[in-house]
């Protein structure tokens, strides 16, 4: 998740895989990473409160890797909505990008 790559289109974007690297959810443009969709993303805001719920706590960039470190229970709660996450990006990806097609730019 961290390391920016998988299905996030500001990693897409840099190879040619996606025809803007900005989040089709949120305004202003914003660069989809792993920051972004983690931590700030509205589409993921559910999912943000029931891990702050289970973290007892809030989820930013400082403070995730601290939680994961600090009980197995909250590792596997951030490690949940990661792969929540990562799902909903990888079925958006699969539906915006048709078979072989051109992205006309
Ligand atoms: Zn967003």
């Amino acid at each position: 998740m961290r390391d920016g790559h998988g299905c996030f289109k500001g990693y897409l974007h840099r190879f040619g895989h996606a025809s803007d690297p900005y989040c089709a959810h949120c305004e202003p443009q914003v660069v989809e990473d792993a920051e972004h969709v983690f931590l700030h993303c509205g589409r993921f805001v559910g999912d943000r409160e029931e891990l702050e719920v289970r973290l007892e706590g809030r989820v930013e960039t400082e403070s995730v890797v601290e939680h994961m470190i600090s009980s197995k229970e909250k590792w596997v709660a951030v490690n949940t909505m990661a792969v929540a996450v990562m799902k909903q990006l990888r079925r958006e990806e699969r539906s915006r990008i048709p078979a072989n097609s051109e992205e006309g730019r």
